[in-house]
């Protein structure tokens, strides 16, 4: 593969790149990341006119196609989320964008596709995903929130946890029961439901750092349109896997470290220890290179995504092995900087605090992709069954 840009592509990431550093100008002082955005209120202004900017652009619908107001290829959006990730920007909704434009796009129907594609294309539709509850989370077909048919609607009932963002979306992508009878798998299915609609109650779960950014979700007689599900009642458990691939190779949260490598080994450079730089003692260097080599393996693997993605030939594997990378990646980053930051590593807003503070809040984030989309235990069993064609355990 040629890995050079064309210089069509080329004209493009200098627009990008040029149009990223003006925005990034006008970051508010308290935002930490792309998850902390949930947590202030200037912080999600400031990631609205980001995603609307990028709207008019229409740079949020790279790779679509046309009928739905696409534009450019799966390498334009693989220069456009470098460039966002670069400069640690907010605006690409990751429920939106990167999760349920993609599976609409291969599950849904016109109808739902011509509805709600144009708002998460403009930047002025936000959403959340609300799929985990107390006792279904790697087991997520053991989900027990009920959505029964009556009429021309579903009523749910029920309770989801760990919602990000759920208190700040307009809109949320579920998955329930519809079938209490039928078997493990056969008895889900994928709805769309506005978070204005009565019944829903959003409690916020307090992270370490005390922001909010997760939260609880009860369901109580909560009346979904019928005309709101994505793919077939019952099919909800492939519609799951789609998005499920998504979501885990999603590369937004991992291109904010391209800029944090850069600010550290600047960082390894102006610092002296005994009189001596950071950058010149040979442990420093050596862990330093290894994130190095590190972030261009994601970028060879956000490129071969991209071009599976545009063939829909991404396997389940492949998802999980850029999730498994991926975040393994963001949280040796975050050991490594505050290893080297020493004590000043633990501080934010505060005039101890260095680079920003930014990787105190890496340090406390790091775990989240982890866990999130399916914990790295369970991706790597996806590795061995699907991969490499191992037994599963009893
Ligand atoms: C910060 C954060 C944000 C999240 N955001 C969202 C969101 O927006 N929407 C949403 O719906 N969900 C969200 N989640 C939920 C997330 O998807 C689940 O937490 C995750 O799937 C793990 O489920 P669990 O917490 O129930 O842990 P469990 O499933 O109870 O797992 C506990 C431990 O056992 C291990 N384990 C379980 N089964 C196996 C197995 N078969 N083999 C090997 N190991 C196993 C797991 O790896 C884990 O270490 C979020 C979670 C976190 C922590």
């Amino acid at each position: 593969m040629d890995f050079r840009l064309t210089p069509k592509q080329e004209a493009l990431k200098k627009e990008i790149y040029s149009f990223c550093a003006d925005l990034a100008k006008k970051k508010p002082s308290t935002y930490t990341g792309i998850e902390a955005k949930n947590d202030d209120d200037e912080c999600w202004q400031f990631h609205l006119y980001c995603a609307r900017e990028f709207g008019k652009k229409g740079w949020l619908t790279f790779g679509w196609p046309a009928e739905y107001g696409g534009k450019g290829d799966m390498m334009d959006k693989v220069i456009f989320s470098e460039a966002v990730g670069y400069y640690a920007l907010p605006g690409v909704d990751e429920f939106g964008v990167a999760m349920l434009a993609p599976t609409l796009l291969a599950a849904a129907n016109d109808e739902i596709k011509r509805k709600f594609l144009p708002g998460i294309a403009s930047g002025e539709t936000m959403w959340c995903e609300l799929w985990s509850e107390p006792n279904a989370g790697s087991d997520l077909a053991a989900l027990t929130t009920t959505a029964i048919r009556k009429g021309d609607e579903y009523i749910v009932n029920g309770q989801k946890t760990w919602n990000t963002g759920a208190h700040r979306a307009d809109w949320a992508f579920g998955v329930y029961r519809t079938d209490p009878q039928a078997p493990k798998h056969k008895n889900l299915t994928f709805m769309l439901c506005d978070m204005k609609t009565p019944g829903i109650t959003v409690k916020g779960i307090p992270y370490m750092d005390g922001s909010h950014i997760y939260n609880e979700v009860y369901l109580d007689d909560v009346h979904i349109p019928a005309n709101q599900i994505v793919g077939k009642e019952g099919d909800g458990w492939a519609v799951v896997n789609v998005l499920a691939g998504f979501e885990r190779s999603n590369m937004g949260l991992v291109y904010g470290l391209l800029s944090a490598i850069e600010h550290l080994a600047a960082y390894c450079n102006e610092t002296k220890y005994n009189g001596v730089p950071l950058s010149n003692d040979p442990i420093v260097r050596n862990r330093l290179a290894d994130l190095a080599i590190g972030l261009e393996a994601v970028r060879t693997l956000a490129i071969r995504i991209a071009d599976q993605q545009s063939r829909n030939e991404m396997g389940l594997m492949d998802a999980a092995a850029v999730k498994v990378f991926a975040s393994e990646l963001m949280e040796k980053m975050a050991h490594v900087a505050t290893d080297l930051l020493g004590p000043f590593g633990q501080v934010k807003f505060s005039k101890w605090a260095k680079l920003r503070g930014d990787f105190a809040s890496t340090y406390m984030t790091c775990f989240v992709p982890i866990v999130s989309m399916g914990t790295n235990e369970i991706q790597r069993n996806i590795i061995a069954w699907y991969g490499l064609g191992l037994p599963r355990m009893k």
